[in-house]
C-alpha cells in the first residue's frame, strides 16, 4: 500500500496542513528532520491516515508514483538541502511541491535545476497562517501546469472555500506562484500600517479608548472596509490581560519583519515600480524598532505648536474610514502593477481577476472589496492601474478631498501617518499630467551632461549650462 502524498515539515505549518489533507481521506506519508517533531503528531492526533517515516529513503518509497511531496521548511538554504536529498530517491515524474515562503528567484532557479531530473517543481506560496493551514489556505501555485493539474484535486480540497469555489489557482510558470504571494505580503504589511495608523488617529487626536475604537472598526467590518484584519483589530483592541488591563496597552511598540516584506521593496526597485505604500510600511517597522532612539527623540524634537480643533467627531471618524479605504486602494493598485510588470518581464501571463479571487478567503488580506478587483480585471486584464478603472476611479474621485483632509489633520497634530501620507502624494503624483522631473533632468544634464529630450523638438539635447 502507497501513500497518495508526503509532506515534509513538520513545524506548524506543516503539522496543520498535513492533518486538513489528511481529514479530506488522503492517506499521507510525513517526515520531520527532528523526529520528535513526527512522534508528537502521530501520539497527539488519532488518525490512521497519517504514516510517520524517519528515514527520506522509507518517506519516498512509501508514496504513489508519480510521487507528490508537500516541503512546509524554512525557505533558503533548509529547502535546498531537503530537495537535495530528496534527489537521489525521486524518479522521474515526480513533483516536488514547495509551500514554504521561498524568494521567487530560487523558485525559478529549483525549477529548472530539477527539469534537468526531470522532476516536477511547483512553488506554491501559501497563505493563511497556522489556522488557514488547518482549516483552508489561500494557495498560488506556479510551474509546469499538467503537473499541477496531477495534484490539483489534493490541493483542491484542501484550500479556502468561498461559496462552491476554492482559493486556488494555477498562477503561471516556474517562480509566478511564489512571486504573488511575495506581494501578498507587501500588500499585508500596507493593510496593517494604514489600520494601525487609522488606529493611531483615533487614539490620539479623538482621544478614543481601546473600546471606542473596537466598536469602531466593528462599525466598518460591516461595510466597504470588511475584511479579515479589521475583525481581528476589532477583536485584538477588546481584549484583556490577567490583570484586567487592556491588552494592546501592554504591547511593546516594536514591529518586526520576516523578509518577503522586504523581498517585494526589493523587486519593485529593480522593476522601477513605485512600491510606495508597502515600502513606507516595512520602513514604519523599521522606525518602530528605533524605541530608545524615538524616547530620546521625543524628550527633544518639537511637535506643531497648535492643534488645529476637530469640531465634529463622527464626521473625523467617517473621513478616516474613507482615507483607510481609498489608501488600501491605492496599496493594492500599486502591487497589482508590479504583479503585471513581473508578468511582462518574466512571460508569466498572470490573470489578475484568478489571483484576486484567491485573496477572497483563507488568506491575511481577505476583503469584500476583492470582489470589486476581480470584476475590474475580468472586465480587462490589461488595466494599467486599477485606479484607472470604472469602480476603483469613482471611488478615488470621491474620496480624494477626504484623505487630503485627513493628512493635513494628523500633520497638524504631530501624529505619524506615513503611508496615508506616502497614499496621497502616490495619488497626486499620478494624476500630474506636467511633474517637476523637467528640472531633474536639467540638473542631471547641467553636471553630468546626461542630455535631456524636449517637449517642442525630436533628439536628445545637452547645453552648456553654465554659459549665460
Ligand atoms: P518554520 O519556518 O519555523 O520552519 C521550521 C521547519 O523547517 C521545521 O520542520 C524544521 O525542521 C525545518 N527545517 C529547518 N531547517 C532545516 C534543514 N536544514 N533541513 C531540514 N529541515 C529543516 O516553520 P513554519 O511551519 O512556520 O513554516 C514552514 C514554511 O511555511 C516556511 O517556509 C514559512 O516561511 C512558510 N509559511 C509560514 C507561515 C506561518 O504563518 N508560519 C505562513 C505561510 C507560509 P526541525 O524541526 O528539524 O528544525
Amino acid at each position: 500500500f502507497k501513500n497518495d502524498i508526503g509532506v515534509i515539515g513538520m513545524a506548524v505549518m506543516g503539522r496543520n496542513l498535513t492533518l486538513n489533507i489528511a481529514s479530506h481521506g488522503y492517506t499521507v506519508s510525513i517526515f520531520n528532520r527532528t523526529p520528535q517533531k513526527t512522534e508528537y503528531i502521530i501520539k497527539n492526533f488519532d488518525n490512521k491516515t497519517i504514516l510517520p517515516f524517519f528515514s527520506i529513503s522509507g518517506f519516498v518509497n512509501s508514496l504513489k508514483k508519480p510521487r507528490c511531496i508537500l516541503l512546509m521548511v524554512q525557505s533558503g538554504k533548509a529547502t535546498d538541502n531537503i530537495i537535495l536529498k530528496l534527489l537521489s530517491y525521486l524518479s522521474s515524474g515526480d513533483i516536488i511541491i514547495d509551500g514554504g515562503n521561498s524568494f521567487y528567484k530560487d523558485t525559478i532557479r529549483r525549477y529548472y535545476n530539477l527539469l534537468k531530473y526531470n522532476v516536477n517543481f511547483i512553488g506554491a506560496g501559501i497563505s493563511g497562517g497556522e489556522y488557514g493551514a488547518l482549516y483552508g489556505p489561500s494557495i498560488m501555485p506556479g510551474g509546469n501546469k499538467s503537473a499541477y493539474n496531477f495534484i490539483k484535486p489534493i490541493l483542491k480540497s484542501i484550500a479556502a472555500k468561498i461559496g462552491n469555489e476554492s482559493c486556488i489557482s494555477y498562477i503561471g510558470p516556474d517562480g509566478s506562484g511564489h512571486y504573488v504571494k511575495m506581494v501578498h505580503n507587501g500588500i499585508e504589511y500596507a493593510d496593517m500600517q494604514l489600520i494601525a495608523e487609522s488606529y493611531s488617529m483615533l487614539r490620539h487626536i479623538l482621544n478614543l479608548s481601546n473600546q471606542d475604537i473596537s466598536d469602531i472598526f466593528s462599525q466598518w467590518n460591516q461595510g466597504e472596509l470588511n475584511s479579515y484584519l479589521i475583525k481581528i483589530t476589532k477583536n485584538i483592541l477588546k481584549k484583556k490581560d490577567s490583570n484586567g488591563n487592556d491588552l494592546i496597552d501592554c504591547i511593546l511598540d516594536q514591529a518586526d519583519t520576516k523578509g518577503t516584506g522586504e523581498w517585494a521593496c526589493k523587486e519593485a526597485l529593480e522593476l522601477h515600480e513605485p512600491l510606495t505604500l508597502i515600502t513606507m510600511s516595512v520602513f514604519s517597522r523599521y522606525i518602530s524598532v528605533l524605541k530608545l532612539q524615538r524616547i530620546l527623540a521625543s524628550n527633544i524634537l518639537l511637535g506643531p505648536r497648535n492643534h488645529c480643533i476637530i469640531h465634529n467627531q463622527s464626521e473625523f471618524i467617517e473621513k478616516i474610514r474613507q482615507s483607510l479605504y481609498l489608501g488600501k486602494i491605492i496599496s493594492y493598485s500599486q502591487g497589482f502593477s508590479q504583479l503585471s510588470h513581473a508578468s511582462q518581464k518574466y512571460h508569466w501571463n498572470l490573470k489578475y481577476s484568478n489571483i484576486a479571487k484567491i485573496f477572497r478567503s483563507g488568506c491575511i488580506i481577505q476583503a469584500r472589496f476583492l470582489n470589486k478587483i476581480v470584476e475590474a480585471y475580468k472586465y480587462d486584464n490589461t488595466t494599467m492601474n486599477l485606479l484607472l478603472s470604472p469602480y476603483f476611479q469613482e471611488l478615488a474621485n470621491k474620496y480624494q478631498n477626504t484623505l487630503r483632509q485627513v493628512v493635513s489633520d494628523s500633520i497638524q497634530y504631530g501624529v505619524a501617518i506615513p503611508v496615508f501620507s506616502s497614499a496621497i502624494s502616490y495619488y497626486d503624483s499620478y494624476r500630474t499630467s506636467f511633474s517637476s522631473a523637467n528640472l531633474i533632468q536639467a540638473q542631471r544634464d547641467y553636471f553630468g551632461a546626461h542630455t535631456y529630450k524636449r517637449y517642442d523638438q525630436d533628439g536628445v539635447f545637452h547645453t552648456n549650462w553654465s554659459s549665460y
